[in-house]
């Protein structure tokens, strides 16, 4: 099996100001530069984006957006469309369960979404994920092919491609999914990207878990075969817990 570089990304949601963002985006700079082997990325609001890029600049950390829409331009009021975003972030966040569950994403325009993205060489994190109830139905499954399947319809990948497991009932919660579980559920999601891309680019593909990571937790993640780092958003507002899953993921995975 190729070695994958474990990527880690921190999902701001709708969190920060103007000054708190630039003061975790210094504070991170500082502990996180150091560390490799181990992708880093920082996703935080729209209004901040030129803000981490200059903060950033010149690091081993990289930008990403938390979401783009899929045209180019137009009468779209307060949308953001990807030759928006290349000058400011490498990464973008898309289909988040969030963007799902408030926001009417379903697995068409999340497909438009990536596709997008992808045009521009914006480097997407596609979301998937079941919810508790879902899950409890026995249909994690079933979703999870389903996400993959809309989510990726007509799409080409290349190698390191990044998907973002996120069982719903586990973001936000406090109570993340174990390794073993996570791990499972990722080997199920890389079979399915074997059968549309065969094995070698579903090898290469990264299969971060997200889901109430802390840094008590990243190691359980970590020791994981299938599982390639994390998407955290709560515990990313804390550069120390931050720092603390970045390098977990660095010491236990980290390719450099
Ligand atoms: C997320 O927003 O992608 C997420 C995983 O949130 P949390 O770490 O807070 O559960």
């Amino acid at each position: 099996m190729s070695r994958r570089t474990p990527i880690v990304a921190a999902n701001w949601k709708m969190h920060t100001t103007v000054r708190t963002a630039a003061e975790l985006c210094q504070a991170l700079r500082e502990s996180i530069d150091g560390i490799r082997g181990v992708e880093k990325v920082v996703c935080p609001p729209f209004p901040f984006l030129a803000l981490a890029r200059e903060t950033l600049a010149g690091s081993s950390l990289k930008v990403g957006a938390q979401n783009v829409y899929w045209e180019e331009k137009g009468a779209f009021t307060g949308e953001v469309s990807p030759p928006m975003l290349v000058d400011f972030c490498e990464y973008v966040i898309i289909g988040h369960s969030e963007r799902r569950k408030y926001f009417g994403e379903t697995d068409e325009t999340v497909n438009r979404r990536l596709k997008a993205a992808l045009a521009q060489d914006l480097r997407p994190i596609f979301c998937v994920g079941e919810t508790g109830e879902e899950r409890r139905a026995g249909g994690t499954e079933e979703v999870l092919l389903r996400q993959v399947r809309g989510g990726l319809a007509d799409i080409e990948i290349a190698p390191g491609f990044v998907v973002a497991y996120e069982p719903v009932w586990a973001i936000g919660t406090g109570v993340p999914a174990t390794g073993e579980m996570a791990n499972e559920t990722i080997g199920l999601i890389r079979r399915e990207m074997a059968s549309l891309y065969g094995g070698e680019l579903a090898q290469a593909a990264r299969i971060q878990y997200g889901g109430s990571v802390d840094g008590a937790n990243i190691a359980e993640f970590m020791a994981e075969p299938e599982i390639d780092g994390a998407l955290v958003g709560g515990a990313s507002l804390k550069a120390d817990v931050f720092t603390a899953i970045v390098e977990a993921a660095g010491r236990l995975k980290g390719t450099g």
